[in-house]
């Protein structure tokens, strides 16, 4: 692990990081128990208090943080290799993450500069204005599924806002979050700003409860978030959510069909649905229904499941066994409530897949909205199939969800396309395209999706506190 800029090990047992695509050991990891917790808590706030940090003039915080995206693009290879080791995603998405995680770090390197305090208007004889200062210390916890892009989207804006961090990585993915580390040290971010601690929920939740910690940002599942708020009120101490999703991908009848197919089935199965956007549930109108989920079973069984690092590999491995086989549980559990299977529901039988976490691009057919595969978060390649009647019909059942992260909507009627996304409870709506992200666009959840937005000029703001200052101009 990585405290003060030193790399550190413990005496407590280490994460051994298995390859999902091959059931083989990479490495083990160092993880930290609660004296490297509270030892990286004491480095972080004398590091987030040096003088040296706090009075570090806007443009050299944005040089050290494009200094940093300059080096994750010299090491891309690397790290997307690591990636796809530890959660065997296929090569082209980990590449693609680490260039988007660089992007992350220039663009707050950006926002760093522009962006400053505020002069409010006269009220009196005084001047009063806004600073925006920083927390101190704060707790960054990440999930396995996008790693690299997790950390970046919180790491490089706490950074901006002038705090220190301690990165809490997933137990499957320990090692993006340590090579982000080191490459900060590399690139000139004083020693202490950026510890990083693998280790499992325990360290994340003794992490938290640290009295050390002022602000959390938090990526994960609902349950984890809920514990994580709790303790966080106890302390008074704010916290980024970012949950888990059961996102509507929306067809009427009107809509480009093969278009639609197409964003449908990419916005499930890419990464093995193992996002917390993905597509989950598609409700289509009655009418359009049978010619789309042809086209939709017959790119999901041409899809190229295979080891994620073969070229053309379209979909690689669930990201571990005993995720694999609570994914292959659920669908059970959907046979057993009277579902159909309309294509896969299976391990694939390609012998050179045998030793990994696969699963088949599935899709489920012969349920509606209430059905437990239809309401709870699978996290994996499986697409239930929903069927509406009209806007209203449609607005009702997709808002009948504990979540509301993304949805997606395709029509060819821009006026419907408008209402529907108004009327969706879901923080991001795509009309007529899926799964788009802007690093410079909001991102979070209405209900149990989450709390706060990451992203975005205020992803920076998300990580200080303003105060208020007054001049008097009389005497
Ligand atoms: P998880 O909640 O099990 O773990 C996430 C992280 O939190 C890990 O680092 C874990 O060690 C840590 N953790 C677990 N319990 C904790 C506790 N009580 N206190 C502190 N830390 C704790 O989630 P996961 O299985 O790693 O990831 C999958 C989930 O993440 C899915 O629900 C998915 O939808 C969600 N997710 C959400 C987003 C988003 O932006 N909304 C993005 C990616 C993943």
């Amino acid at each position: 692990m990585l405290i003060g800029g030193q790399e550190v090990s413990s005496d407590i047992a280490p994460i051994i990081s298995i390859n999902p695509a091959t059931g083989k050991e990479n490495h083990r990891v160092a993880a930290a128990g609660p004296e490297e917790v509270n030892r990286a808590v004491l480095v972080a706030t004398e590091a987030s208090v040096n003088p040296s940090w706090r009075s570090m003039l806007p443009p050299q915080r944005a040089r050290i943080l494009g200094r940093i995206a300059e080096l994750m693009e010299r090491d891309s290879d690397a790290i997307a290799n690591i990636q796809m080791m530890e959660n065997g995603k296929v090569w082209r998405e980990c590449a693609a993450q680490v260039k988007s995680a660089a992007a992350t770090f220039r663009y707050y390197a950006a926002v760093c500069e522009v962006t400053g305090s505020d002069v409010t208007p006269p009220r009196g004889d005084y001047l009063s204005l806004v600073a925006h200062e920083p927390y101190g210390v704060i707790a960054a916890i990440t999930p396995w599924n996008s790693p690299l892009t997790m950390e970046a989207q919180k790491v490089a804006p706490a950074l901006a806002a002038g705090n220190a961090v301690v990165l809490k990585p997933s137990e499957i993915t320990p090692s993006t979050a340590l090579a982000l580390g080191r490459i900060a040290l590399e690139a000139g971010l004083p020693a202490g700003l950026l510890n990083v601690l693998p280790g499992t929920g325990v360290t994340g939740a003794e992490l938290v409860s640290h009295p050390g910690v002022r602000m959390v940002s938090f990526t994960g599942g609902t349950d984890s978030g809920r514990r994580i708020a709790e303790v966080a009120a106890r302390k008074l101490m704010p916290v980024a959510l970012e949950l888990g999703g059961k996102s509507p991908h929306i067809v009427f009848n009107d809509a480009d069909l093969d278009a639609a197919a197409q964003a449908v089935a990419e916005g499930i199965f890419e990464g093995s649905g193992q996002s917390c956007v993905a597509g989950s549930r598609l409700f289509v109108q009655r009418g359009a229904s049978e010619r789309l989920v042809d086209k939709l079973v017959s790119i999901a069984s041409a899809l190229k499941v295979d080891l994620p690092d073969v070229k053309g590999a379209q979909m690689g491995p669930l990201a571990s066994f005993p995720h694999r086989d609570r994914v292959a549980q659920m669908v059970e559990m959907a046979l057993g409530d009277g579902a159909k299977i309309l294509t896969g529901g299976m391990r694939p039988s390609a012998p050179a897949l045998q030793a990994g976490a696969y699963y088949q691009p599935t899709i489920i057919g012969g349920i509606d909205n209430s059905a437990r595969i239809a309401q709870q978060e699978i996290f994996g390649p499986v697409l239930c199939v929903l069927e509406f009647d009209d806007e209203e019909d449609l607005i009702r059942q997709a808002n009948d969800t504990a979540f509301g992260l993304a949805s997606g909507v395709w029509t060819a009627d821009y006026r419907r396309a408008w209402r529907v996304a108004r009327a969706l409870q879901a923080g991001t709506v795509w009309i007529n395209t899926y799964k788009q992200l802007s690093i410079a666009t909001p991102f979070g959840g209405f209900k149990d999706s989450g709390l706060g937005r990451e992203k975005g000029v205020n992803g920076m703001r998300l990580y200080q506190q303003p105060k208020g200052i007054y001049f008097g101009m009389t005497s």
